[in-house]
């Protein structure tokens, strides 16, 4: 039997959290990764006004440039368009953020910078203010009114709040000492330099770190070797780095509840087919 789900936190900084998922198969932490990837909601500039353009760039190179640059999101105040009561195209200050970019070159070559952007909303900004947007030459200008709204990754990789999401399965590594010399082979070839000697007795260090490469099992001259390098079927160390929009544990709360959602969903409609399928055989 299944042992019960267990989550742990390996890591957390500002941008990456690294779990331990423990109990689950492959399908449960697939499916989590590509909630994160897919479905939770973020902000980014999805229409752009030119009023003026003199820069170098295309009206849709600037746009799509900006379209790009992460934005905080603020998932509470804000709905998706089609949530939004206003139904609108243009959308309504529930469900749109407006911001300004307005910059002229004086005498001189100049970088406009994510940072140039001016938004309505402080709490919906650019991450970084040192994104570069576009080159001015001197007296060029650009002039833009801009509209980020909330969507998901599935309908744009902008809107993805996260710039990477991958799980592997926690690596058991196993050394027979009655069969290893202490060679070293396998020490040496190990890309991540995860094994180490000491006093002629080879053992792992840093198991997390093991990307399950195999080169210590090829690299050991016994047969069959003395070194094994297994996985467990039911526990994975799952990581991913937020772009900066939402923080790491909003992105994991929110995979989980619309994970949850669905699964509602799923269990609703089989009920509901039951009782139909029940229906029918009591009409007939
Ligand atoms: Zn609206």
């Amino acid at each position: 039997m299944r042992n019960a789900l267990n989550v742990c936190v390996l890591q957390k900084d500002d941008s990456h959290l690294r779990l331990l998922i423990q109990g689950v198969d492959v399908a449960f932490v697939n499916s989590l990764r590509r909630i994160i990837i897919a479905e939770v909601p973020c902000m980014a500039i999805d229409e752009v006004m030119v009023i003026e353009n003199s820069s170098v760039l295309h009206d849709e190179i600037l746009a799509h440039r900006l379209g790009l640059i992460p934005l905080t999101t603020d998932l509470d105040n804000y709905k998706l368009p089609e949530e939004c009561s206003c139904k609108s195209d243009l959308g309504c200050k529930l469900c749109r953020v407006s911001l300004i970019l307005d910059v002229e070159a004086g005498d001189k070559m100049m970088i406009v910078y994510s940072g140039d952007l001016k938004s309505d909303d402080p709490n919906v900004i650019p991450v970084s203010n040192r994104i570069p947007i576009v080159k001015l030459a001197p007296r060029q200008k650009v002039k833009l009114e801009i509209y980020a709204r909330l969507s998901r990754g599935k309908d744009h990789a902008k809107w993805q709040p996260v710039s990477m999401c991958a799980y592997k399965y926690l690596p058991r590594i196993n050394i027979d000492e009655g069969k290893c010399d202490g060679c070293g082979k396998c020490i040496n070839i190990c890309p991540k330099r995860i094994l180490i000697k000491a006093n002629s007795v080879v053992s792992v260090q840093r198991v997390l770190d093991c990307t399950l490469c195999q080169d210590c099992v090829k690299a050991c001259p016994k047969k069959p070797p003395a070194i094994q390098v297994k996985w467990n079927e039911n526990s994975f160390v799952f990581s991913f780095e937020s772009t900066g929009a939402l923080p790491v544990e909003r992105i994991a709360f929110e995979a989980f509840k619309i994970l949850d959602k669905r699964l509602e969903g799923l269990l609703n409609s089989l009920a509901a087919a039951e009782r139909a399928e029940e229906v029918e055989g009591v009409g007939s």
